[in-house]
């Protein structure tokens, strides 16, 4: 550990979300610590009644001017985010910037109308979140349908990627992670 940290902030009450997990699991990933910093309002302007989902970018916005001594911060939201151009996103991040968000909306099986399963909503959590911040961390989308930087256009392709980097990735974030950025 650098002694950098990576904060979490909840838009609505993170407790009632089921994180608990998530600091523990990014904390393998980034080799930095991970602490949950708060909460935020929603951001109620970017609700588009119609559709019954919010804007991503009024998240990052938000998340921008989070005062505090961390070097990433990640959002995360129980409301449904889009951009326009897509029905949906799992998440969104400012490409090298110091913010991103992910919904869980899509992430858990009742919304399907499945039965909940933890291990799979956690898994998915996860992969989006770790996404994510790889964004953040300058990664671009890679053709590995296996690694975690891999695009999920649908939930289905983020069942099948892994948690993790593929060695390219792995090594283009190892390097942003030892730099200043
Ligand atoms: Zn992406
Ligand atoms: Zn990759």
């Amino acid at each position: 550990m650098t002694g950098e940290l990576i904060g979490l902030l909840g838009f609505g009450d993170a407790r009632r979300m089921g994180l608990e997990f998530l600091p523990r699991r990014l904390e393998g990933v980034f080799c930095l610590e991970v602490r949950w910093a708060g909460n935020l309002p929603l951001p109620v302007r970017a609700y588009r009644r119609f559709q019954g989902q919010y804007l991503a970018f009024a998240f990052l916005e938000a998340l921008e001017g989070f005062p505090g001594p961390y070097r990433r911060i990640l959002g995360v939201t129980e409301v449904d985010l889009y951009v326009p151009g897509l029905n949906f996103v799992f998440g969104l991040a400012r490409q090298g910037g110091r913010c991103c968000v992910v919904s869980v909306a899509r992430l858990r099986p009742a919304f399907y109308g499945l039965p909940h399963d933890e291990v799979v909503f956690r898994s998915r959590v996860v992969k989006e979140a770790v996404h994510e911040l790889g964004h953040t961390f300058c990664l671009s989308h890679c053709p590995n349908p296996q690694c975690v930087m891999h695009f999920s256009n649908c939930l289905a392709d983020t069942d099948r990627k892994s948690e993790g980097f593929c060695p390219k990735c792995r090594r283009a974030l190892d390097e942003c992670l030892l730099g200043q950025l």
